[in-house]
């Protein structure tokens, strides 16, 4: 004999006999259940859940129910149960709007690399709704949670419900609520924001249920034309872990990556953010750090404030000499060390010349190529200062150097056979 308590129970066992694993982990077991003397309430997180399941499934959850003898009634709503006792004031920790004051759109430079990004971002706030979702991939320290933030920061002016999340923090807060056996009140509350910013997705990879119940709320966000915003490492496509059905829901939204900052829009950063700790820098050595720093925008950061805090403690302004004294150790790391005599020896021999002809003043053209481009390559690979480079050229004045790098540079561009020839003596430099 059944006991009417576990009677929704029994059917969901018997409907697993029946159904497959993902319908079940789909449609059926989100239906929360309550379960009265003789009625079974069941309720589904959202419109479009309740009429799938009522298409798809009902009919197949009655027959499984009257197969147990009981004359119970049988409804099926939208919302859950616990909505319909004392709602819950407290909400699943974590929340707060969790937005970061200083990461708005003002202080997010723009450059060539994230352009389509932020425009796609000042798009959703314009028009929510309108990219949904809004999926920002690239690699560490390009701007992606600024971004996120930058959102949530405009939007949480104009009143909207919006929450900024790490993906391990939605882990962290579902697996709290399921241990509180408060996780209709965690669906609840995601269910109800006007905006969800969800950053680092590929934390969910591998995780199933987290993964499933960030569908779910996804779903309902998205049926409610409410706005989601995500950010991952990678192409959806290339989340290993993720599943299918999550990858093509990413896909349909819009997808822009953020790509590692040019030279240019580095040395804006470095200018910008250099304004707001209140030092100021000068262009020659916000240049000099954008050269030497080309991984992402946080490095850049980062060592920008080591040369602003070393500046305040030594009470001295930030020079050149300054700035390369404060950051000689990482400098050493990324140069390749190579030196002007190094260039010039690999220069010769691959134009079949002398190093002492290279130095010498012949005009011939068999000598003047190899000089300039030995020039050339001292600028661009090494740290040296234009005068240095002269100094090494024969005792040349600084300004020679610098055309000879202009004219190389130029000539680059229209001549394959020079840039190939540059390459390849780059290549044998870097190689020993
Ligand atoms: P990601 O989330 O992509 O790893 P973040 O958004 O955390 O990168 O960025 C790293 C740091 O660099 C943050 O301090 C952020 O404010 C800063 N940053 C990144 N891109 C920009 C930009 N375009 N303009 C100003 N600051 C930036
Ligand atoms: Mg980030």
């Amino acid at each position: 004999m059944i006991n009417k308590n576990n009677i929704w129970l029994k059917c969901l066992e018997e409907l697993s006999d029946t159904l497959s694993e993902k319908e079940m982990r789909m449609w059926i077991k989100p239906l929360s259940v309550e379960q009265e003397d003789n009625e079974i309430k069941l309720y589904a997180p959202n419109k479009f859940m309740k009429e799938e399941v009522e298409k798809n499934f009902l009919d197949k959850i009655l027959s499984t129910l009257s197969r147990f003898n009981t004359n119970m009634l049988v409804s099926l709503n939208i919302g859950s149960h616990t909505q319909h006792k004392e709602i819950v004031k407290e909400i699943p920790s974590g929340f707060k709007t969790n937005l970061s004051k200083e990461m708005t759109f003002d202080t997010f430079v723009e450059g060539k690399s994230n352009q389509l990004a932020k425009a796609a971002c000042l798009s959703v706030i314009n028009e929510p709704g309108i990219f949904n979702p809004l999926y920002i991939y690239g690699g560490v320290g390009l701007g992606k949670t600024h971004l996120l933030h930058s959102i949530g920061n405009q939007l949480s002016k104009e009143n909207k419900k919006v929450v900024y999340l790490h993906s391990e923090k939605f882990v962290q807060n579902m697996v709290t609520a399921l241990r509180n056996n408060q996780i209709e009140e965690f669906k609840k509350f995601y269910r109800n924001l006007d905006v969800l910013l969800l950053d680092d997705m590929q934390f969910f990879a591998g995780k199933e249920r987290s993964q499933e119940e960030f569908f779910h709320t996804f779903n309902a966000l998205f049926e409610n034309k409410k706005q989601v915003v995500l950010t991952c490492d990678r192409y959806p496509k290339e989340v290993n872990g993720l599943e299918d059905r999550i990858k093509s829901r990413l896909v349909w939204g819009m997808n822009v990556s953020i790509d590692p900052p040019d030279l240019e829009t580095r040395v804006a950063i470095l200018q910008a953010k250099a304004e707001q700790l209140d030092s100021p820098i000068t262009s020659e050595v916000a240049f000099f750090l954008a050269k030497n720093i080309n991984s992402n925008v946080r490095e850049l950061e980062g060592n920008l404030r080591r040369v602003i805090a070393t500046s305040r403690f030594k009470k001295c302004s930030i020079s050149l000499e300054f700035a390369k004294e404060c950051l000689a150790d990482l400098l050493s790391l990324n140069q390749r060390m190579i030196t002007i005599e190094q260039i010039q020896k690999v220069t010769a021999a691959y134009y079949k010349t002398r190093v002492a002809d290279i130095l010498s003043s012949k005009r011939d053209k068999k000598n003047t190529l190899p000089r300039h481009v030995a020039m050339s390559l001292c600028k661009e690979l090494t740290n040296n200062s234009l005068p240095t480079i002269g100094d090494g050229f024969g005792g040349r004045d600084h300004t020679t150097v610098l055309h000879a790098n202009k004219k190389i540079q130029k000539l680059k561009k229209e001549d394959a056979q020079l840039a190939q020839d540059m390459n390849n003596i780059t290549h044998i430099l870097n190689n020993g």
